[in-house]
């Protein structure tokens, strides 16, 4: 058996068990190792118990149960943060990978989603309406934690952040009692969990406004890594100025084998993805500009818009090892362009990477202050992931991530979308939500005064 919790004594969970549909996992139960598994592979956590909640009454009992036992707790969704901040040493988590469904309401094009849900379950019932709603660049990762962290992906441009798009949540709070948030009911909680993650309670269920969207106009172009300069000078013109309808994502990256041509593996590239959102007979000229700037290999076409956003699913299973590194920033200026042009030479990995997402069009027109997440402003969210299976690499991929980031953190306006932090501590925290901090900070103590909600970036009660 696996390396145990530190085997503190834990209340009887007897009286627990009563009241619960789902199950209780312990370190003793055989289905323990692989259920304490997470996304990254680099993140090891013993929890003392696991309860794998099937609908909102459990989720109800295992709160008050662990505000009543004093127990550390966490909350699990889809497991994806990228710092394991879906489990914890020696407390309780709560799994919420047992409540799934996804109802899509054609009279008004919403679609109501149960927070154990991961994104392509949402793709795939909502694509069958021809609607979407948006959510990241990936179909893997947890409604949860992606929405309230805030969710940028393909459709930023277009449609907004996923928290843009959010009307209602169901939320089970630390003192056990359930409250609906909208604009309309709690507006104060409603605005905090736009961006200020689960430190306000457990989300059971996600009400998001859906849009028309079925084919997109979408896939990479790649330019050897020595044009890095040119392109990102090129790329930060040309998509601050081109239609919402039009996304992509700049990165520096290697190209690991298949699907692509054998002359690309193990080589680094400039690389943008694109995602056209606009009337597909528009897409040959809306990319003819990008066509002139030579790309040394593109793949672009229409496909479904579950397609885009299981491009990556395939290079990226669960159980690798992750270090991530983020910023934001507002230029992409020479000096800036230099750093990128050193490190993208000298990526550790094959799957190590750098992107840059545009907060530009309908996810810079919303305020500042009006949801939690405060840098809308910003003209990109910027990650840097060390990533690799094998475990002896940790320190390659980790010193590089580091290195990277210390030299892109002078030029970057300050703090980081929290999605892509892993656990840094309350500074990072706090620079995140700049001038939003404060107000966080005062709903927390209102709704949570002992911080029962702490496995998260955390925001500190007033
Ligand atoms: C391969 C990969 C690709 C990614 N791509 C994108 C992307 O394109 N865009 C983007 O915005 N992000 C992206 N992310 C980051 C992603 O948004 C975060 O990792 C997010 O935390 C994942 O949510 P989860 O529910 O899977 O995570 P979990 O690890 O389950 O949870 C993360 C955090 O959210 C909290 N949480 C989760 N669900 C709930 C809930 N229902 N109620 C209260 N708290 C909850 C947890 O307590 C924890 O603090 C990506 C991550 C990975 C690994």
């Amino acid at each position: 058996m696996a390396q145990l919790a530190k085997n503190h004594v834990h209340p009887s969970t007897e009286s627990l068990a009563a009241q619960l549909r789902g199950k209780i996992i312990s370190p003793a139960d055989a289905a323990y190792e692989e259920t304490r598994k997470v996304f990254n592979g680099m993140i090891q956590k013993y929890p003392a118990m696991f309860i794998m909640c099937l609908d909102v009454a459990d989720v109800i009992a295992s709160v008050n149960f662990a505000r009543e036992n004093n127990l550390l707790l966490a909350v699990r969704g889809g497991g994806h943060n990228g710092g394991g901040l879906g489990l914890c040493d020696d407390g309780l988590v709560i799994d919420l990978s047992g409540i799934k469904f996804v109802r899509v309401d054609t009279s008004d094009n919403t679609v109501r989603v149960g927070a154990g849900n991961l994104w392509g379950e949402v793709d795939h019932a909502t694509h069958a309406f021809g609607l979407v709603v948006p959510s990241g660049i990936i179909s893997t990762t947890g409604v949860g934690g992606l929405t309230l962290g805030g969710g940028v992906g393909y459709l930023s441009r277009k449609y907004g952040l996923t928290i843009d798009n959010l009307l209602e949540a169901d939320m089970v709070l630390a003192d056990g009692s359930f409250v609906t948030v909208s604009a309309h009911q709690n507006k104060d909680l409603f605005w905090a969990i736009r961006g200020g993650g689960g430190n306000f309670g457990v989300v059971t269920s996600f009400k998001y406004q859906a849009h028309h969207l079925k084919n997109v106009f979408a896939g990479p172009t790649l330019w050897p890594i020595e044009k890095t300069e040119e392109i990102m000078e090129w790329y930060h013109d040309f998509i601050t100025n081109s239609p919402d309808d039009l996304n992509g994502f700049i990165a520096t990256m290697v190209i690991p084998g298949a699907p692509f041509p054998d002359h690309l593996h193990n080589k680094q590239f400039c690389g943008i993805v694109w995602c056209f959102t606009g009337d597909i007979d528009k897409a040959e000229e809306i990319f003819k500009p990008i066509l002139a700037m030579n790309p040394i290999f593109d793949h672009l076409g229409e496909m479904p818009y579950p397609a885009v956003q299981t491009l990556f699913d395939g290079l990226f299973p669960p159980g690798l090892q992750w270090y991530w590194r983020a910023d934001f920033f507002n230029e992409l200026g020479p000096e800036l362009r230099k750093q990128h042009l050193k490190f993208g030479s000298d990526i550790p990995t094959s799957l190590s990477q750098m992107h840059l997402y545009p907060i530009s069009g309908a996810a810079s027109r919303v305020g500042k202050e009006e949801t939690a997440w405060a840098f809308r402003d910003s003209k990109y969210a910027g990650v840097i992931v060390g990533v690799d299976p094998d475990p002896e690499n940790t320190e390659k991929i980790t010193d590089w991530c580091k290195e990277y980031w210390s030299a892109l953190h002078p030029y970057s306006s300050g703090g980081a979308y929290s999605n892509f932090m892993m656990d840094e501590g309350e500074e990072r925290v706090q620079a995140s939500y700049k001038h939003n901090y404060k107000r966080l900070s005062r709903i927390k103590k209102q709704y949570d005064p002992n911080n029962l909600f702490r496995v998260n970036q955390n925001i500190k009660p007033e």
